[in-house]
């Protein structure tokens, strides 16, 4: 495993021709490892730059890229695509493993020190950057549970809200330290992060293609334009479980398990939940079992969910984003972000 040296992270130009094969599928056999794309523009202007499949089993990002260069798309001004976790996504069944097996989160590893696979792998991916210094940085990601697309951003201005308006009206202020691309590279030039909705969600790649297109394509430079009213949220808390407890999804509490949420938790992604809508079961009385990590100015876990003889319910009206429905993320990553509604 630690053989893999990071020199796998090739640049490729186009043309691409037999790389590209007949399927996103194909497109990724065929990669070398982690690569970087090189498209020329048809015309002068500061690089732009695209990431994706940081997180190999979300793929609507990587199959937009496969869907637009098949298509003969050609864009505005040069632009480098960054195809990050390859041998994960490859692993069989592909676009199914969030990272490689036994690997570290790549999206949590941008942030000293770059040691291990994923740390020098986010380390050249930075270094890139810094070099390209592009006029600005998408980052296409999915939610692993269903629901609808929104952009996630550090930084909220003009430059961010045009970024977001290629893909959505739905913006989401995210003030995490996490070791994410968006928190290392958006002090240098914008950077937005795009949920393009579920992975089960068929309109998703539909998503990220338009507006990869429309991004790769926009005439030089990019402008702030009137987008229509972007819907801001603010500062969702990350909930997660505490280490070493158990987590199903069903729909009922289960014979030692620690928590067992519904298995259509996703379902409740960005719509407001009303307060005492029932989200799971747990076997005792209280909320020590999970760990939040509280934005300044949030209110307290135990303002937004609570427990009541063993049932796990909101305590008020609130917006899950994030929710999945996989054990395995739930576990490693976080069981869902939560915004307070009015
Ligand atoms: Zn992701």
């Amino acid at each position: 495993m630690g053989r893999c040296r990071v020199s796998a992270l090739t640049t490729i130009e186009a043309p691409f021709d037999r790389l590209l094969g007949e399927s996103p599928e194909e497109f990724l056999e065929n990669l070398p490892g982690s690569a970087w794309l090189v498209i020329p523009g048809s015309g002068p202007g500061r690089p732009r730059a695209l990431t994706t499949l940081l997180h190999g089993n979300e793929p609507s990002g990587f199959r937009a890229v496969h869907r637009w260069l098949k298509n003969g798309g050609r864009p505005a001004v040069d632009l480098h695509v960054c195809l990050a976790s390859v041998e994960a996504a490859r692993t069989a069944p592909f676009f199914t493993w969030r990272a490689r097996r036994g690997g570290r989160d790549l999206n949590r590893c941008f942030k000293e020190p770059f040691e291990g696979y994923e740390g020098e792998l986010a380390g050249s991916i930075l270094e890139r950057l810094n070099d390209l210094k592009p006029e600005a940085l998408i980052d296409l990601h999915n939610t692993s549970g269903s629901g609808p697309a929104f952009s996630l951003a550090s930084r909220v201005d003009a430059a961010h809200e045009r970024l977001s308006s290629f893909f959505t009206l739905r913006m989401v202020r995210l003030r995490t330290e996490l070791g994410t691309i968006m928190e290392a590279t958006v002090a240098s030039f914008p950077t937005l992060t795009v949920e393009c909705g579920g992975v089960p969600d068929a309109e998703s790649e539909e998503t990220a293609f338009r507006g990869f297109k429309a991004f790769a394509e926009a005439p030089a430079p990019l402008r702030p334009e009137d987008t229509g009213p972007v819907e801001l949220l603010e500062s969702p808390i990350q909930v997660k479980l505490k280490p070493g407890l158990s987590l199903i999804y069903g729909d009922r509490s289960a014979e030692g398990i620690d928590l067992t949420l519904r298995e259509d938790i996703d379902r409740l992604n960005y719509g407001v939940t009303a307060a005492g809508t029932e989200i799971g079961w747990i076997d005792r009385e209280s909320l020590d079992f999970l760990d939040a990590l509280i934005p300044e100015g949030s209110p307290p876990l135990s303002g937004m969910l609570r427990v009541r003889d063993g049932t796990l319910e909101t305590a008020r009206p609130l917006r899950f984003l994030l929710a999945t429905t996989r054990a395995d993320i739930g576990v490693s990553d976080c069981l869902f972000y939560l915004i307070a509604s009015l």
